[in-house]
C-alpha cells in the first residue's frame, strides 16, 4: 500500500490542523502558511495527486469540493468581497504537495495577473 501523502494525514487526523469543515468526501482547513486573511485549502479525501491525474470519475467529486470552496468562502464572510480559487499543477504551477487541493484566498485585494 502507498504511504499515506501528508493531506491524507490530515484528513485522517494524524497531522493536526484547523479544520472547518469535513463530510465523507472532503475536508477544508485553514492554510499554515497564509498568503491572505483568508486562506483554506479544500481538498478530496480521496488521493488524486493533481488536477491533471483526475479522471472522467471524479467529475462529481471536483464539482463537491467546488461548491464547497463557494460554502466555506460564504461561512468565512468573504463572499460578498470576493475571493479566489487556485489549483496548482506540476511543477511551473508550484505544486508542492502532490494531493489534489483548492486554495481559497480572501480577505484583501488579490493582484492579477498572479506571480
Ligand atoms: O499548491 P501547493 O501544493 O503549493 O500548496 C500546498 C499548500 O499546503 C501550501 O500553501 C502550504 O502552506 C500548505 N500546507 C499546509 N499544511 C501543511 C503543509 C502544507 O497547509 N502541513
Amino acid at each position: 500500500m502507498a504511504e499515506k501523502t501528508l493531506f491524507e494525514k490530515i484528513c485522517d487526523k494524524e497531522i493536526p490542523a484547523t479544520i472547518l469543515f469535513e463530510d465523507d468526501r472532503c475536508v477544508a482547513f485553514r492554510d499554515i502558511s497564509p498568503q491572505a486573511p483568508h486562506h483554506i485549502l479544500i481538498i478530496p479525501r480521496k488521493p488524486v495527486p493533481r488536477i491533471g491525474l483526475a479522471g472522467k470519475g471524479d467529475e462529481a467529486l471536483l464539482g463537491h469540493l467546488l461548491l464547497t470552496a463557494a460554502e466555506v468562502a460564504r461561512a468565512e464572510g468573504i463572499a460578498e468581497s470576493g475571493y479566489r480559487l487556485v489549483i496548482n499543477n506540476g511543477p511551473h504551477g508550484g505544486e508542492a504537495v502532490p494531493h489534489l487541493h483548492i486554495h481559497l484566498l480572501g480577505g484583501r485585494q488579490l493582484q492579477w495577473p498572479p506571480g
